[in-house]
């Protein structure tokens, strides 16, 4: 299945730095991660920084599914707000869901700092503008909630959101202990870490997941993998019938910008909004500017560039619309799958009938927020850790 259609802006901004065999012959593993994405990339670093022995394989080529059309926009706040949470699962859990992804964004800000290659990583404040009047209560009582339990956040009226942003719209929230990366470069300076504390790769080997069975697993080519644990990180590739009905694969689109002269706004914040679909977009290396929005709820990916081209224009004219003296024009765009689950939630833990078997699935927007609180989760249960949030994302609820 085709995860991206058009050309993404990260695959230009590095090479394949390794190239790793393909696995022909049957394999013993302790913990065998399925996708080499930026979920399985995190449980591979986090378990092996544990001193576990980690086997990667992927179908394709590490760092090349979904994670290198992901924007990389890292924020603590999901699609859902907190406030919807708590009518949704309540005010406790929705809090330890809050906490787990703020706890998940400053440990990204914490091994980015330990990675010696480029990986595009900084920390960024993010502006969650109101799309319409209509939308600021809802903006206040969100701030309200996270002021309540010291989440960081300020809520900017009007005149301050234009005043100090230059956004004309009726009012915002302003977080922080977000960052923005190159989710590509980070996937490839976490991949030769991993290489260092030991961990096993291998590429284009397609694993067949419906032939798991107990502690075992075939290659699509006839290879046996038998394994003590094994994590299911392979993103929107396959919807498992374990979350049926929970889950639903649509499509999005996203572009980068040539290069734009000048500042592009105040501290390059990035920027999204109450309206759902949403628009975002963040500023990139070189005076770039990346967004993304439109989402569609169909999982056929479009194949022609031009119409790809025309939504990357419909998402170019609304940020026109906010920044009239800016001249923008597109570099690139590209369209994708993208993974929604009914309760906002993602699917992160034991498998609901097998218990050495575990999802690393990061449905929803802040995906690689929640790939980092995923491995963390795995890593508890594997070691039979209390872990205070697993029970809000575990697949089985
Ligand atoms: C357009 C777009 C924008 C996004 N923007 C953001 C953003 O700004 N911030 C954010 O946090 N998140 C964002 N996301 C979400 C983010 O990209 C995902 O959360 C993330 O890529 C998921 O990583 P993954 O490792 O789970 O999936 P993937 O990167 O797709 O990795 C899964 C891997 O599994 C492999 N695989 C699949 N099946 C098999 C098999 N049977 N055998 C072997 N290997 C297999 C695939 O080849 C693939 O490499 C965005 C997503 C899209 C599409």
């Amino acid at each position: 299945m085709k995860l991206t259609t058009g050309q993404t802006y990260w695959d230009k901004t590095a090479k394949p730095t390794s190239k790793f065999s393909v696995l022909e012959e049957d394999y013993n593993a302790e913990i065998v991660i399925i996708g080499g994405g930026m979920s399985g990339t995190l449980a591979a670093y986090k378990l092996a920084s544990a001193g576990k022995k980690v086997t990667v394989i992927d179908r394709c080529e590490v760092g090349r599914g979904s994670s290198s059309a992901n924007t990389g926009l890292l924020q603590y706040a999901s699609d859902t707000m907190l406030s919807e949470f708590v009518d949704r699962i309540g005010e406790k859990d929705a809090v330890l869901f809050y906490k787990m992804c703020l706890e998940a964004m400053d440990e990204l800000t914490k091994i980015a700092s330990t990675l010696s290659k480029s990986t595009g990583y900084r920390l960024r404040d993010s502006i969650f503008y109101a799309s319409t009047p209509n939308d600021v209560d809802k903006l206040k009582r969100e701030y309200s909630y996270l002021k309540k339990y010291d989440f960081p956040a300020e809520y900017l009226d009007h005149q301050k959101l234009v005043e100090e942003y230059g956004i004309d719209k009726p009012a915002a929230l302003r977080t922080w202990h977000d960052a923005e990366v190159n989710p590509y470069q980070f996937i490839q300076a976490l991949t030769a870490e991993n290489l260092k504390m030991g961990v096993t790769y291998f590429e284009h080997t397609s694993v067949n997941l419906d032939s798991l069975v107990e502690n075992t697993v075939m290659t699509e080519s006839g290879a046996k993998i038998s394994f003590d644990s094994i994590i299911i990180a392979t993103g929107y590739s396959k919807l498992y019938s374990e979350l049926n009905g929970k889950a639903h694969i649509n499509q999005t689109f996203a572009i980068a910008t040539k290069p734009i002269e000048g500042e592009l706004w105040k501290d390059s914040v990035m920027v999204w909004e109450t309206k759902k679909p949403y628009l975002y977009f963040r500023t990139a290396p070189g005076g770039r500017m990346i967004a993304g929005g439109l989402d569609e709820e169909s999982s056929e990916l479009y194949d022609d560039p031009e119409f790809i081209q025309q939504k990357g224009q419909e998402i170019l004219d609304e940020i026109k619309e906010m920044f009239p003296h800016l001249d923008v024009q597109i570099d690139d765009a590209w369209n994708s799958l993208f993974g929604i689950s009914k309760d906002g939630l993602p699917f992160m833990g034991a498998a609901p009938h097998q218990d050495n078997v575990y999802y690393l699935l990061g449905y929803e927007g802040n995906g690689t927020c929640y790939s980092m609180a995923g491995a963390s989760i795995i890593k508890d249960l594997l070691d039979g850790t209390h872990n205070p949030y697993a029970h809000i994302v575990k697949p089985s609820r």
